[in-house]
């Protein structure tokens, strides 16, 4: 039988795992806190194995959550990193357009910049080749100066040590498999809280379905590669994205500059078959692939969301000449022979609507007054991860206290 009883308990030790406990400490000072994640340390999974961008605010629509976080979100992460000593790379982003339709979207992105109180323009395409030199674009490009890079490792570091020194409890490599009552249930025994709170990533959804939640919802994992360019440095000074498919989640091929000055390609968005699905078989799981095999099936016969075009296109991804051309479109002259091996793959945790038959765009959190359940936080979560947190813990975890 436990012996202590928490008054919070955090699955997951990604970045919301984190910022939701280092919310609640500042907010419940005496509070105590559990935080218990089934990997031997924190950033094993999306947070530790993303792109690193402090995204800038302009792709989301007025009424979304991640309109509501991004640009504050950007503007406190960097502050964190200005206290803890972290690097970032305030590199800039520019979005480029192929063809006259895409500039219209270049409009529409400023336009909604603009709503979210992003610091965006439109720029001619001379003045983007001022920023660029190498850039292609037709017309026009977004401009926006305040994008730019960390590594998320580092402030998931210095979110833990910080937690550890205010009390936070640990226990790594425990991994929840079901709750009875207050109870909750894991490899490494049983640990009582008064409230438990869902951060688990890619294992969100099943945690929710545990405590009754997340039921019009199924998770479809996408995956995430990139190719390191391992030439000059100094062949790309800033990120450079293409105008994306709106109607779906994902930024198409874009260069990063990483914290570091190095520049990578990324991510693709294909669909995986389980959820850690990270390599050939790795942490291969025979329910996840049938289950996620059967839906993406169902999905690609019906062709929602275009999710059959979206499959195919992603799939020749793995193709590096087709990633590379891809690349190429946005800065032609960067060298094809100067690209590394493929790095470090992230995974998506994004949810399929199951009525609606569409990708979720938004954040979701559901729950009751003892639980409470973080669902899709998908890109750009970590840029959102401290006022997402504060809004998670101000509406659903301490309210009615
Ligand atoms: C390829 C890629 C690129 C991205 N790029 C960006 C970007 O540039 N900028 C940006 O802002 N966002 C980006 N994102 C999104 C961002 O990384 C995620 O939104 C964010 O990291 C989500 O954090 P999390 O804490 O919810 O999930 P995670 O980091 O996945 O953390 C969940 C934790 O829960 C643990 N867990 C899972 N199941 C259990 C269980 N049963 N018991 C115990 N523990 C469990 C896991 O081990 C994990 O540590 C990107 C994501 C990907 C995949």
């Amino acid at each position: 039988m436990p012996s202590k009883i928490f008054d919070h308990i955090i699955i997951g030790a990604g970045v919301i795992g984190l910022a939701v406990a280092r919310t609640l400490r500042h907010l419940r000072p005496d509070a105590s806190i559990l935080i218990l994640d089934k990997e031997p340390d924190v950033g094993a999974h999306s947070s530790g194995r993303n792109s690193g961008v402090l995204h800038a605010g302009f792709y989301y629509t007025a009424d979304s959550l991640k309109a509501r976080f991004t640009v504050q979100g950007s503007r406190s992460i960097r502050e964190f990193c200005r206290v803890k000593n972290i690097p970032v790379n305030r590199c800039g982003k520019l979005v480029v357009a192929m063809d006259e339709a895409e500039v219209q979207l270049l409009n529409e992105l400023e336009h909604r910049g603009q709503r979210n109180g992003s610091n965006v323009r439109l720029i001619d395409a001379a003045e983007a080749r001022e920023y660029e030199p190498g850039v292609a674009t037709y017309k026009k490009a977004l401009y926006s100066p305040d994008t730019a890079s960390v590594d998320p490792l580092d402030i998931l570091v210095a979110l833990k040590d910080d937690l550890m020194n205010a009390g936070v409890e640990f226990v790594f490599e425990a991994r929840f498999i079901h709750h009875q009552g207050e109870t909750v249930i894991t490899n490494q025994g049983e640990f009582k809280g008064g409230k438990i709170i869902n951060c688990a990533g890619l294992y969100a959804d099943q945690v929710a379905r545990d405590y009754g939640f997340g039921k019009a919802y199924t998770m479809i994992p996408f995956k995430g590669l990139y190719l390191k360019y391992a030439k000059n440095k100094t062949d790309v000074t800033m990120n450079v994205y293409p105008v994306p498919n709106l109607k779906n989640p994902f930024l198409g091929v874009h260069f990063t500059k990483t914290v570091d000055g190095t520049i990578k390609i990324g991510p693709t968005a294909i669909p995986a078959f389980w959820r850690e699905n990270y390599a050939l078989t790795h942490r291969f799981n025979a329910g996840e692939l049938l289950e996620i095999l059967g839906e993406e099936a169902r999905l690609f016969m019906g062709n929602n969301f275009g999710f059959r075009d979206l499959a195919l296109e992603e799939m020749r991804k793995y193709d590096r000449a087709y990633f590379i051309n891809l690349a190429q479109k946005l800065v032609p002259g960067i060298d094809p022979g100067g690209f590394g091996e493929f790095t470090r793959p992230g995974i998506r945790a994004q949810l399929l609507d199951k009525h609606r038959r569409t990708l979720v765009q938004d954040f979701v959190v559901e729950g009751d007054r003892t639980s409470i359940h973080i669902l899709n936080a998908v890109s750009p979560a970590f840029t959102c991860a401290f006022p997402f947190a504060d809004f998670v813990c101000r509406e659903y975890v301490l309210k009615g206290e």
